[in-house]
């Protein structure tokens, strides 16, 4: 049989870790954040007063650093970096680091060995369902008005509104128009626009479309 892999990709703030999280509970499987891995390579990168745009010394850290994940925590090299990781300066330089093909290529792996562990899972990020997991049960495209994601950003994070709606456009930019593998709608994805629905409206209509999918497979 194969796994049941379900990739959740969209941009910032579209709501996607909210939803694959409560998805994984009421499927009874694990989840896993590939966005914590991108800024948790970020965060040793700059813990070490490296530039973000250094590529060689960049794909060092991210071949030799060592993470402890879970659903709500990341450990980095034995630190919890939990809360470092989402700061307004890791912010800034993950989709420097996200644009670096060895350090993609390396969390590339680490994700499908992930997967391979557990024999599936409910993984979320940018190029879950077009490049780590082509072949997934089912692909979904998280989607939310921009000022809705800045502004649950800000009801998360606190901060200026206007300033993270600037900050978010700027990230999504920088993470749809590079060379490897760049966000993109899929066209065998089916997207979901979150804007005016609730949790567990989502979280229902993604249930009944695996239910649908594993029927027919
Ligand atoms: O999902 P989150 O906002 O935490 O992701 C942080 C950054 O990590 C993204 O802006 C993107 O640059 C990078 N990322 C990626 N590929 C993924 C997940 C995240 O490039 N699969």
């Amino acid at each position: 049989m194969r796994p049941l892999v379900i990739a959740i990709d969209g941009p910032a703030g579209a709501g996607k870790s909210t939803i694959a999280k409560a998805l994984a509970t009421a499927l009874g499987i694990e989840y896993l954040d590939t966005g914590a891995m991108y800024r948790g390579v970020t965060y040793e990168v700059l813990r070490r007063g490296l530039e973000a745009t250094d590529v060689d010394a960049v794909a060092r850290v991210a071949r030799d650093v060592r993470f402890e994940q879970t659903a709500n925590s990341l450990h980095v090299n034995g630190d919890d970096a939990t809360a470092a990781i989402r700061t307004p300066a890791v912010d800034a330089a993950v989709s420097h680091v996200a644009a670096n093909s060895a350090v993609r290529s390396e969390l590339r792996e680490r994700q499908r060995q992930w997967i391979a562990e557990r024999g599936g899972g409910v993984v979320e990020g940018r190029d879950i369902g077009s490049v780590v997991f082509p072949d997934a049960t089912l692909k979904v495209y998280l989607m939310a008005s921009p000022r809705v994601r800045a502004q649950r950003r800000v009801a998360q994070h606190g901060g200026d509104v206007d300033e993270i709606a600037r900050a978010i456009t700027e990230r999504d930019e920088r993470d749809s128009t590079r060379d490897d593998s760049p966000l993109r709608q899929m066209p065998d994805a089916v997207v979901v626009d979150t804007s005016e629905r609730s949790i567990d409206a989502v979280v229902a209509h993604i249930r009944e479309l695996i239910v649908a999918r594993t029927e027919l497979s």
